[in-house]
This record gives C-alpha cells, sequence and structure tokens, in this order.
C-alpha cells in the first residue's frame, strides 16, 4: 500500500470481537489475568496498552521500522534514547539543533557523565574530526531547525557506522510523509508527536522508530522501567491527527512554497531560509532524501525590531513556540524555542537575533501573504542614509 493508504488502511482494534473502525480508547491502569503465574497480553498501561500499542505500530510502519514507542513528550522520547548511553559515552550532534534538546545534552547528561560535543554536520570532514573512540550517537535533524540547513544523511550515517556509532534523527520538522530516515541509514528516528504526527497542536508526546531488535528492546525496557509512556487518550488523538497526516503536509507545504517566494522578493527580508525555494544552498540534497521541503521557513528581517514588529504585528500568524500545526504560528527562536541553548553553546552557534521561523498552516495562502505584508515594517528612506532602513530599526 502506498503511503496515503497505509494512514488509514490498518486494524484499529486487534483482536476486538466488536470490530471498532477507531481504536477505542482502553483507558485502564490494569488488565485482569485469568492465571496467576502467567500474564496474557497486556497487565499494566505502564507496560503495554493496546491503544498505545496500536500507534506504536502504525508509526513504526510509517517510517520504515520495526518497532515504534510512544513516549509523553519529544524530550522524553529522546531522554529515552539517551538513556542507552553508559558513563563514559558521547554524543556528537549537528550545532543547529532544538534549544530543549541542546540544554538535556548539556545540562543534564553531564550529570550522568555523558559528553556531548557539537559541530555542523553540513562540514563532512570537521563534523568527521569532532568522533572520538567513545562517540556512541550522532544526533541531527535534517533540514535543521531553525536555519533549515540540509545535512547529507546517507553519508553521515556512513560516517557513525566506519566509527562503531549509531545515528539518530530527529523527523520532527518533516514527518515520514517527506522523509524516512530510516531508509537513509539512521539507526533511530525519533519525534516530538507534539507537531506534524498530531497536527493540530492539541497533544504533547514523542516517538522512537527503530529496525533493530536488541535497540528496541532496550528502548522498550527504559519506557517500562522509566514510566513515561504515552497516556491512552493522547495516543487516540495522535492517531486521530495521523489519519489527514499526508493531506494537511500537503496543503501546508504548497502554503509555504508560495509565501517562501513572496518573502524572497520583498526587499523588507533580508534573507529566506527554505530548501523548497530553488535558490537555496539545500535545494538539490533536500529532493533528493525527501519527498518535499515542508511547512517550516525562517527569514532574517532587517533588525531585531523589525524581527519582534512583524511577530507582533501578524494576526493570523499567532505567536507560539513549536511548529506543525493546521494553524499558522510565528516565533523568534532567539527568544523563544531556542532560548535554552546554553549560553557557551549559543555563542559558538549561528543564531542571528532577527531571525523570525514561521510555520505554515492550511489557511488561505492569499490571506497569510496579505497578513505578513501588512505586518512586516515599511522601509523608509532617509536623506542621510539611502540604504534600507526600516521604521523600527
Ligand atoms: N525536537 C524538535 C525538532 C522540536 O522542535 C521539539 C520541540 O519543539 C522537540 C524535539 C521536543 O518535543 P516536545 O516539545 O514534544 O517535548
Amino acid at each position: 500500500m502506498k503511503f496515503a493508504s497505509r494512514l488509514v488502511q490498518y486494524d484499529a482494534a486487534p483482536g476486538d470481537r466488536f470490530r471498532p473502525t477507531s481504536t477505542p480508547i482502553y483507558q485502564t491502569a490494569t488488565f485482569e489475568q485469568e492465571h496467576a503465574d502467567r500474564f496474557g497480553d497486556y497487565d499494566y498501561s505502564r507496560s503495554g496498552n493496546p491503544t498505545r500499542k496500536v500507534l506504536e505500530e502504525l508509526v513504526a510502519n510509517l517510517e520504515g521500522g520495526t518497532h515504534g514507542f510512544a513516549f509523553t513528550s519529544g524530550m522524553a522520547a529522546i531522554t529515552a534514547v539517551a538513556r542507552t548511553l553508559r558513563v563514559g559515552d558521547e554524543i556528537l550532534a549537528d550545532s543547529d539543533l532544538y534549544g530543549g534538546t541542546c540544554r538535556l545534552f548539556t545540562r543534564i547528561l553531564e550529570r550522568s557523565g555523558i559528553g556531548t560535543s557539537y559541530a555542523d554536520a553540513g562540514s563532512l570532514e570537521s563534523f568527521a574530526a569532532k568522533i572520538t573512540p567513545r562517540t556512541r550517537l550522532i544526533f541531527l535533524e535534517s533540514p535543521t531547525n531553525p536555519l533549515l540547513r540540509v545535512i547529507d544523511m546517507q553519508a553521515i550515517a556512513e560516517l557513525a557506522h566506519a566509527n562503531g556509532a549509531l545515528l539518530v534523527v530527529d523527523n520532527s520538522l518533516m514527518s515520514p510523509y517527506l522523509q524516512q530516515p530510516l531508509s537513509l541509514g539512521a539507526d533511530i528516528v525519533v519525534h516530538s508527536a507534539t507537531k506534524f504526527l498530531c497536527g493540530h497542536a492539541d497533544v504533547t508526546g514523542g516517538i522512537v522508530v527503530v529496525r533493530d531488535a536488541k535497540l528496541a528492546e532496550d528502548i522498550y525496557y527504559l519506557q517500562n522501567a522509566e514510566g513515561n509512556a504515552l497516556a491512552p487518550f493522547d495516543c487516540f488523538l495522535l492517531q486521530r491527527g495521523l489519519k489527514t497526516l499526508k493531506l494537511r503536509v500537503d496543503a501546508q507545504q504548497r502554503n509555504a512554497l508560495s509565501i517562501a517566494e513572496f518573502l524572497a522578493a520583498d526587499p523588507r527580508v533580508e534573507r529566506v531560509f527554505y530548501p523548497g525555494l530553488k535558490i537555496d544552498p539545500g535545494y538539490t540534497l533536500q529532493h533528493r532524501q525527501a519527498s518535499g521541503a515542508g511547512s517550516v521557513l525562517s527569514f532574517t528581517a532587517r533588525s531585531v525590531a523589525a524581527a519582534r514588529a512583524v511577530a507582533e504585528q501578524a494576526r493570523m500568524f499567532h505567536i507560539c513556540v513549536s511548529f506543525g500545526s493546521v494553524h499558522s504560528t510565528i516565533s523568534l527562536p532567539g527568544s523563544m524555542s531556542h532560548a535554552s541553548v546554553p549560553p557557551e553553546i549559543a555563542a559558538s552557534r549561528e543564531l542571528p537575533p532577527e531571525l523570525v521561523r514561521i510555520s505554515v498552516g492550511i489557511e488561505d495562502v492569499g490571506d497569510l501573504i496579505g497578513d505578513l505584508d501588512q505586518a512586516l515594517p515599511q522601509p523608509t528612506l532617509s536623506p542621510a542614509n539611502c540604504g534600507l532602513t526600516t521604521q523600527l530599526g
């Protein structure tokens, strides 16, 4: 079956004698056992729950993996992957990473004796030079967040494997509809399911997908032992959202391209970061390893004040952290989603303060462009300075 069919054609309730077409919410902590010395398929919802199982198998299938695990948030999913490491192990991460991931790696994992270093995974040679005999995981997002740089995942997977490490890809920005990192050689895919998998900004959730049985055993052991699996109602909502993943992403991506073209042609915008534009340096690689560029894009305004003005003047783009919902949002990553990057890491990282990130929804694209047009501060030419400035700049 093709992807669009797999989103809706699956057994929603294996073994249920009433044959419901939507997965029931098995809102129960415990399952009665027939025998005192042998357990059935489920005994306790921390260890396993039928609603969660259907979701986990569905996402594993969509990502081309064999085992999926649903967690209470994207951070809980990434934490579970990190917990497979031991004292002395190291992570090598791309430098353009979600702020919360950076905070986890740098502030929390170091307490357990796990080190993290950062480098630009787009420069293969200098990235490779950061690998040490202790490197166990290489971690990246592609396109990166918020600068939308495209990383050659196949090359990084080969590098990881040649050095005895695993490649972990955070696929939140793309979703399995546009990109399947396991098929490019990644060993583990993680998601903030809060984003496109949910699609409606009404659940926080996380997913881990693998295709190695030993790795699956390890992740399951952690999920059960640490008790951070997603609750049945949230699993139900994620499944409901997933049914329209293709329709949503197609519509959002179409809108995003039109908006990127509008912004790229507007003199009030300094630069647009979006690998869906042919002039973007990541365009060719993006279209080789994914089937689209998605619907999150960034641009630099001509000053920090102008960036703030766009965000605050926009009416249809709501100021929100996160992305991937059917409604459009706008944020200033430097002071919002990436404010948690520890200062010593932020200093070595390119994150322009005048950067604006938008996540494009399914609204009418003419309305969205009109909204950005009215929100961007008008340029003014002063006799003393004939360069382009803005009223707020
Ligand atoms: N990964 C990326 C790329 C994100 O943007 C986020 C959150 O914004 C996370 C992971 C963390 O996910 P969650 O907020 O669901 O914990």
